[in-house]
């Protein structure tokens, strides 16, 4: 995983190994700028006296996080047949984890108790219909999400030299199946227009067996009208079927398979013929996004879901949401990718609340009215090295404070109760994220490419340079 590095005026050089990053430090060229992800500051470095090489940020927006690849490319002319090989280096992979559900359920929550409170009093005129949202505007739960990726857009501008943006914008190309139905491009297997078809037939037939309803199973392209006895590539006459079924169905006609079900015969016949409305392949979320990209002033790639996983399969790279990511849009060559992700949780700045309550709307308990108790708030990350008692030992993590002193820490191990402050060392403040390692779930022969942020954070040399930057 790379390191960040920093000129003496905070202006982005090009990252550096952690090797490297170890031996600046012990040199005292560096100082620790930053701990997650990892930042050092050179002392005797301007960015103009430095060279530095262009970097592109990817991005695959999803419901639940966005995985984003930093990497390097090069382009280069492949000499047998002229074409420009555009090879990236990965540098640096994240995943962030949104909290669009946690916001929409302290938003129902929110609106259920004022609704009791303020909706029993009579005779007040009608008011509930009065307000207009204005244009573009999107529920709190997923402005969150394009706020939260965008920062991250923003931070990694600030400490990288990022020169491009890339994005996964829309699930299938739409203009490569102008009318698809129609004319437009033929299924072929395995090229990037068959991924493209791949991806709009789970779309239009929601991802489910046409024939038996399967749902979450592995489902293979079915020719409504077999192939052998004719049947075209075009997409009015594919579906989609699991194993079983497209065994089962063989390579007999529809109406001979489904001769006992006249009812899904007639269903699946309509559904083969209507072509999908354009609108199914964005949405509105990523088109949001995608605007803002534009808004930094770097020029924003954009990729398509059928593109990626073309991508994937021919680069032999494991599903993972930050893979995903590294291969959006044209990418030729990837190398470097098997290296821990930095998993970036959006867990809030606390609640302006200050009194817990039950289920029921009833109080349970008060938090105090300042949040910072002995130096410290929720979601700093610390450092406790336990010298006495039955928790003695060495902890790593995020706190939560207690107005008592003692505080509870989520650690890599879990959860820890009772951390005296007395034993606390502050490593970073609370910014909103949660952070922590996770190695790539590789499907076959697990190689244990990951490792603890704590082993990550206590690279000797590193800790010279904390009481410094935070001191
Ligand atoms: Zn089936």
């Amino acid at each position: 995983m790379a390191v960040f590095v920093l000129d003496k005026r905070k202006k982005p050089l090009m990252p550096c190994s952690e090797k490297r990053a170890r031996l600046l430090l012990e040199r005292g060229r560096a100082r620790v700028h930053r701990m997650v992800p990892f930042t050092i500051r050179l002392v005797d470095r301007l960015q103009k006296d430095s060279a530095l090489q262009s970097l592109r940020l990817k991005l695959d927006p999803g419901s639940k996080g966005t995985g984003m690849a930093l990497v390097r490319e090069k382009e280069s002319v492949e000499p047998t047949t002229g074409e420009i090989v555009r090879t990236c280096t990965v540098l640096m992979l994240l995943e962030l984890q949104h909290r669009g559900s946690a916001i929409r359920d302290a938003l129902t929550q929110r609106r259920s108790f004022r609704r009791r409170r303020r909706g029993n009093v009579r005779y007040r005129p009608a008011r509930f219909d009065n307000r207009t949202k204005p244009k573009g505007w999107l529920p709190p739960s997923l402005q969150h999400r394009v706020d939260t990726v965008l920062a991250w857009v923003d931070r990694l501008m600030r400490w990288a030299p990022v020169t491009a943006l890339s994005q996964e914008l829309v699930r299938f190309d739409t203009q490569a199946l102008q009318n698809p139905e129609i004319s437009g491009a033929e299924y072929q297997q395995g090229t990037l227009a068959g991924y493209e078809v791949r991806e709009y037939l789970l779309e239009k037939w929601n991802r489910t067996c046409a024939y038996c309803g399967a749902q979450n199973v592995p489902l293979t392209i079915d020719h409504i009208h077999p192939k052998s006895k004719g049947g075209s590539d075009r997409v009015s006459n594919l579906t989609l079927a699991c194993t079983p079924c497209n065994q089962k169905k063989s390579n007999r006609d529809v109406a001979e398979f489904l001769a006992g079900d006249p009812k899904l015969l007639a269903k699946i016949k309509v559904q083969s013929k209507a072509p999908l409305r354009d609108a199914a392949a964005v949405n509105s979320t990523s088109w949001a996004l995608f605007g803002k990209l534009k808004e930094t002033g770097l020029p924003v790639e954009v990729g398509t879901g059928g593109r990626t996983k073309w991508n994937r399969h021919r680069l032999s790279v494991p599903k993972a949401h930050c893979l995903d990511a590294a291969c959006v849009g044209r990418v030729d060559g990837l190398q470097d990718w098997q290296q821990p992700v930095l998993q970036i949780k959006a867990t809030g700045r606390g609640s302006y609340q200050r009194t817990r309550l039950t289920r029921h709307g009833f109080p349970r308990g008060y938090l105090t009215r300042k949040k910072r108790h002995f130096g410290f708030r929720t979601g700093d990350m610390v450092k406790a090295i336990v010298t006495k008692g039955n928790k003695m030992g060495s902890y790593l993590g995020r706190i939560a404070v207690r107005a008592s002193g003692n505080f509870n820490m989520q650690a890599d191990s879990g959860l820890v109760q009772g951390i005296h402050h007395r034993f606390c060392k502050l490593l970073q403040r609370a910014d909103g994220y949660g952070y922590s390692l996770t190695k790539i779930a590789l499907t076959q022969g697990d190689a244990g490419i990951g490792r603890s942020l704590t082993a990550a954070l206590s690279l000797p040399g590193m800790n010279a340079g904390v009481s410094r930057a935070i001191g």
